[in-house]
């Protein structure tokens, strides 16, 4: 997951008052690396000095401190980061504002230094309460630190609270049952929704006035109602992130019959959830390596693994290097795409060139290296290859492909495309008196009298830009020529319905003249609420505009001096995955707390495609009854078709589903693609 949050944040410098610790007693000579300086006395300043130094300032500055206090405080809530933020808006939700949280007798503490904890702070928190709950992501780091502290605790007669994390008392307690009692789980990442069960459940047990019950109450009941209505079985259709149109990897990452590979991290991990027979990752660097330990252990005599350009240049090259010297059977196929694809088409971390990463391999000691390309012409016999390296067109892969998997221990192929997307880009930049990417005048379509619908040209191309095209004579194919990167790879099933067309230009859409779109009316805008942000959550595919329209939302909120956050979940978005914007606006900054919008709380969902909009993450925003929808209703395909010829979009059903979540006066369909190229 591919995350981005904006805020309207308060950035005056003069806002922070820094206190400098008085209790703190400098060593000779200050807290500052020198030379000359032995291993044992810098390890000695670390931990006499530099630790106590950053504790007595964090003391001194109130990194952590007391956010709510109450006079009568029994039960007490540590946070920090975005778990901090997650519990304030898990507060909100239950209904649990700062003067009900004083008058029932909740202390929320916010940590903002969480290692080495500082122990007055946490101490003087947890004075007379009966309980802690220590909210925390990941696993138990604040929790136990917590617990230590209090520790000390023991035989001073003070009360002692009991510290609930993880795990609750039940069953045990920490670590009593396996796949067990989680209270708040180590695993994926919190919502204020997991956050405010918890604390519910917890709060649940003291002596609470009857109406404040019932508003916590109420608001469990809406998040158990949601997640029921999620589980029920129903037709799911995904948008499952695909390579771009044209990508390289569409031919690089598939093996020959009999073979299977390992993937890594970049936009070729994605062959992973392809019909490529490629099958587990490793963090970068590690590229190939478990098959240094398997390799000993099975019948298969060798495999494939894909190592990106980028990673080859940070660390990939140490997995080849370790490969080598356990002298396993592997080809590690360098898939040089000319830029760091997957993070938006950054330049390499320094050079990198094909001859380079031949020259660099043979160096490493691997001996057979080969170049395959899709413009072997480009490669004279004097650019600086390793000895005995030679160059193939892509066509021939396969072929390539069977002879390294014969050959004994550690071979190369470099297989190099440039990256489609940053082919778009660069071909974007050209000018008459600069060309950054030639740009071929050389255009495919298909004549749809002539296909007969057979799909074959999707699976030989593995390209999203092959679309299904209905037709009074069933199904057939177009290419859509916005999205095409010219990779031409749609061309080699030598279908006679495939055209190319040479110097031929797009025809330009007719403008609809200003006059004829009937005039709006001015739309009346709702109020802010005195608590709790106004959400609006925008659902689409990625790069068809999602985070633009957030962004804009955005800025009008800042220009007009609110409170907003945008938060972008894109994951593999650019690859046609599904995309999330969550808008939130309130009156002023300070209201705001998470950025993610809770489930329920979505005020407006922007829906630009039928299937994202009918997600669960996005039917889990709606509640009925409160929140408005308008939805695109354009069926652009998914990933999926390009493997199943007869898929369907099924924009019915997809409706219907949306329908019933949000309240169906409420819910809007519009083509509004269709209204933006009209
Ligand atoms: S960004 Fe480039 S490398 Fe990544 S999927 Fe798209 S075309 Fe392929
Ligand atoms: S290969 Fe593609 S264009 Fe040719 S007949 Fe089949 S679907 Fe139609």
């Amino acid at each position: 997951e591919v995350v981005e949050a904006s805020a309207s944040v308060i950035v005056d410098p003069e806002r922070l008052d820094i206190v400098i610790p008085a209790d703190f007693r400098m060593p000779p000579a200050g807290l500052n690396i020198r030379w000359p300086d032995g291993p044992l006395e810098m390890e000695a300043r670390l931990l006499d000095y530099k630790l106590y130094a950053a504790l007595a300032y964090c003391r001194a500055n109130k990194l952590n401190h007391t956010v709510i206090d109450s006079l009568h405080a029994r039960f007490g809530i540590v946070a920090s980061g975005k778990a901090y933020l997650d519990t304030r808006q898990a507060l909100a939700d239950l209904g649990l504002d700062e003067q009900t949280c004083k008058d029932i007798g909740i202390r929320l503490f916010k940590c903002g230094m969480v290692w080495p904890l500082e122990a007055t702070a946490v101490r003087s928190f947890a004075e007379g309460l009966e309980e802690i709950l220590v909210v925390e992501e990941k696993r138990q780091l604040l929790e136990y630190a917590v617990k230590e502290e209090l520790f000390s605790w023991i035989g001073t007669g003070k009360r002692i609270p009991r510290v609930i994390g993880k795990f609750d008392e039940k069953d045990g307690g920490e670590w009593a049952v396996p796949q067990g009692n989680w209270i708040l789980p180590a695993h994926y990442e919190f919502s204020p929704a997991i956050v405010a069960k918890a604390i519910a459940q917890r709060i649940g047990k003291l002596e609470l006035p009857a109406e404040i019950r019932a508003r916590m109450q109420m608001r469990l009941a809406v998040i158990d109602a949601k997640e029921k209505a999620l589980a029920k079985p129903r037709v799911v259709t995904e948008r499952t992130p695909f390579y771009c149109s044209g990508c390289p990897h569409n031919t690089s990452t598939v093996v020959p019959e009999g073979s299977r590979a390992m993937a890594g991290i970049g936009c070729h991990y994605m062959a992973i959830w392809m019909d490529r027979n490629t099958s587990t990752y490793t963090q970068m660097g590690g590229e190939g390596v478990p098959w240094i330990g398997q390799a000993p252990f099975t019948h298969t005599k060798h495999i494939f693994a894909n190592l990106g350009d980028g990673t080859y240049y940070h660390s990939g090259s140490m997995a080849v290097r370790a490969a080598v010297a356990a002298g396993v059977s592997i080809t590690y196929k360098i898939l040089f795409n000319d830029a760091v694809a997957m993070t938006g088409g950054q330049p390499h971390d320094g050079p990198l060139s094909v001859p380079m990463i031949t020259q660099q391999m043979a160096a490493e000691g691997v001996t057979k290296i080969v170049v395959v390309t899709d413009e072997p012409e480009k490669y004279p016999s004097d650019v600086g290859f390793a000895e005995g390296v030679t160059v193939h067109h892509r066509d021939q892969l396969d072929h390539i492909q069977l002879e390294l998997r014969e050959h004994p221990g550690v071979s190369v192929m470099v297989y190099d495309q440039t990256c489609a997307s940053e082919k778009r880009r660069r071909r974007k930049k050209n000018t008459a008196e600069k060309t950054h990417f030639p740009d071929p005048a050389r255009r495919v379509v298909i004549n749809e009298l002539v296909c007969e619908g057979c799909g074959d040209c999707n699976l030989k191309s593995n390209c999203l830009s092959v679309e299904p095209l209905e037709t009074e004579f069933g199904r057939k194919r177009k290419i859509n020529q916005s999205s095409c990167n010219k990779d031409y790879s749609c061309l080699k099933g030598f279908c006679p319905s495939f055209v190319t067309v040479e110097g031929g230009q797009l025809k330009k859409g007719k403008s609809t003249a200003g006059g004829s779109i009937p005039s709006l009316p001015q739309p009346t805008v709702p109020s802010l609420r005195a608590q709790g942000a106004y959400g609006i959550v925008v659902t689409g595919v990625g790069g068809t505009g999602v985070v633009t329209i957030g962004q804009l939302l955005g800025m009008a909120a800042h220009l007009e001096g609110k409170g907003l956050s945008v938060l972008d979940m894109a994951g593999l978005a650019q690859k046609g995955g599904a995309v999330f914007s969550h808008v939130q606006i309130t009156a002023t900054p300070e209201d705001l707390y998470a950025t993610r919008i809770a489930m329920g709380e979505a005020d407006v969902v922007l829906g630009c495609d039928l299937i994202v909009t009918a997600s669960n993450e996005a039917l889990s925003k709606i509640k009925s009854g409160v929140t408005k929808a308008v939805v695109n209703t354009a069926e652009s395909p998914t990933a999926e078709f390009v493997r199943n010829p007869n898929w369907q979009f099924g924009s019915p059903n997809l409706a219907t589903q949306i329908r019933e979540a949000v309240n169906d006066s409420e819910c809007s369909f519009v083509d509004a693609s269709a209204l933006s190229t009209a």
